[in-house]
């Protein structure tokens, strides 16, 4: 990898964050905080009112408090830490979407999907289950107001901008980053059977596959090639316009993502599975009482095959998105809401440890490059509950934690599967107006965040390196 660049000294806020987790890490190790010093003067040094030069977001979907303990339970024990305990500013985001309805006063939705949440933090401003960076409306096949996004905004001031996902690159997360249509099931050109006027034939911006690629994304990475082999309205594969008409160099193995070498000349697509790619770990499912697994089940890898990590894809879009200008990169860890949807506790536990290692790749970048401003959220709540025990819930399992202590989940939201839940989620983050993040704050609130305020005047802080 190219990263540390030189352009920045590492000795500011990167020798602070150094610092922070070292104390972290002690205090960690020792299974006990009652030696953890006063932590008051470090949080003082990390406060930078600076306005960022590149801008990181990672997404766990679906990653709420509770996964995030089941896996770290399971992955580090429960003195344990990830990379994404570790960041110095934490907040509580509040995830509610809208209903549709006559408005202007739309009803609120306590339990969102995926497609409003990620379009509060892509465009400031809230809408219905379904829908992508467009507003409400009466129904949901009626499109609402198309609303910019945060990273057309970075892309218009001339920076370079990613987008990558371990689901369908099409699917609503990635989507709601440069994408607006009525449905989020609208993914390929021939999935537009509820957003008619959203089709190129009738004059719209058509699917989601066809506007990632209008909207000139450098780095799309992710899933979703057969959205891309669908026909357009004017005849080519989406994957032959993206390469003919918009200019795209086209990948499909981690080993040709690896000799991607810039994307000065040319936007990189690369498509790594039909779908979704796979998870981490191979599925371990809930069942209803006694449950799966047992005392001393532990996670088997899944066979990935030829797909790059996470971690591999953050590496590389980081690496070609570099520029002098800076850029703006959105990262998902999809697969933990996919699987949590499945009652599927390894799954989704392995992908938690996926966005933390992408994460850890986010600070080794931003470690030479204090300029960054990384933010690690999630868009909404899930049903995964932590219990007594395997008899605690509609359907259960047990995992043998890196404690050697037996863990029971229960998913209980639903009689076979399960469903999302209306909890705040955690948003944490470092680097310049990290700050911004703490207490509560509203899921359109980050928008303004990612954008980049101007800077404040703090006295006795450094600002404006
Ligand atoms: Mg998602
Ligand atoms: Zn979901």
């Amino acid at each position: 990898m190219k990263f540390p660049s030189t352009r920045r000294s590492a000795v500011i806020s990167g020798g602070g964050l150094t610092a922070l987790l070292a104390s972290a890490a002690v205090a960690v190790a020792t299974g006990s905080f009652t030696t953890a010093p006063d932590r008051s003067a470090e949080l003082a040094a990390q406060i930078d009112s600076s306005k960022p030069r590149n801008v990181i977001l990672l997404i766990g979907d679906g990653t709420d408090e509770s996964i995030i303990t089941a896996a770290r339970n399971y992955e580090k024990g429960a003195d344990g830490a990830f990379a994404l305990d570790k960041l110095p500013f934490v907040g509580d985001m509040t995830t509610h979407g809208l209903k549709v309805g006559p408005g202007p006063d739309y009803p609120i939705a306590y339990v969102s999907d995926s497609a409003p949440t990620a379009s509060a933090w892509s465009t400031g401003h809230k809408t219905v289950d379904g829908r992508v960076s467009q507003g409400p409306s009466v129904a949901d096949d009626v499109p609402g107001e198309d609303f910019r996004t945060v990273l057309m905004e970075w892309r218009d001031k001339g920076r370079r901008t990613g987008n990558v996902s371990t689901a369908e690159i099409t699917d609503a997360t990635p989507a709601a980053a440069a994408a607006s249509i009525n449905a989020r099931g609208c993914q390929g050109p021939q999935n537009m059977a509820v957003c008619v006027q959203a089709r190129k034939a009738n004059g719209g911006k058509g699917s989601i596959a066809e506007q990632l690629v209008d909207n000139e994304i450098d780095v799309i990475l992710g899933g979703g090639l057969n959205r891309y082999n669908q026909a357009t309205d004017a005849g080519p594969s989406v994957l032959d316009y993206a390469r003919d008409a918009k200019g795209y160099e086209l990948v499909s193995d981690a080993d040709s993502l690896d000799d991607v070498q810039s994307v000065a000349r040319r936007p990189v697509l690369g498509l790594f599975a039909p779908g979704n790619m796979t998870p981490r770990y191979a599925p371990l499912i809930a069942t209803p009482p006694p449950g799966a697994g047992g005392p001393a089940a532990r996670c088997t890898p899944a066979d990935r095959g030829t797909q790059p990590t996470l971690a591999a894809m953050t590496e590389k879009a980081i690496d070609l998105l570099e520029n002098r200008k800076g850029f703006f990169l959105q990262v998902e860890s999809a697969m933990v809401d996919k699987q949590e949807h499945a009652a599927d506790i390894c799954g989704s536990i392995g992908d938690v440890s996926e966005l933390d290692d992408a994460l850890k790749v986010a600070l080794r970048f931003q470690r030479y490059n204090p300029d960054t401003l990384i933010v690690v959220t999630s868009d909404h709540a899930h049903s995964t509950q932590i219990v007594p025990n395997n008899g605690a819930g509609r359907q259960t399992a047990t995992l043998l934690t890196a404690d050697g202590d037996p863990m029971s989940v229960a998913y209980s939201t639903q009689a076979v599967g399960s469903s999302h839940t209306g909890s705040t989620v955690r948003v944490a983050a470092v680097g310049p107006q990290a700050a911004n993040v703490t207490g509560l704050i509203d899921q359109t609130d980050l928008y303004w965040t990612l954008l980049g305020h101007k800077p404040s005047k703090l006295h006795g802080h450094r600002s404006g390196h």
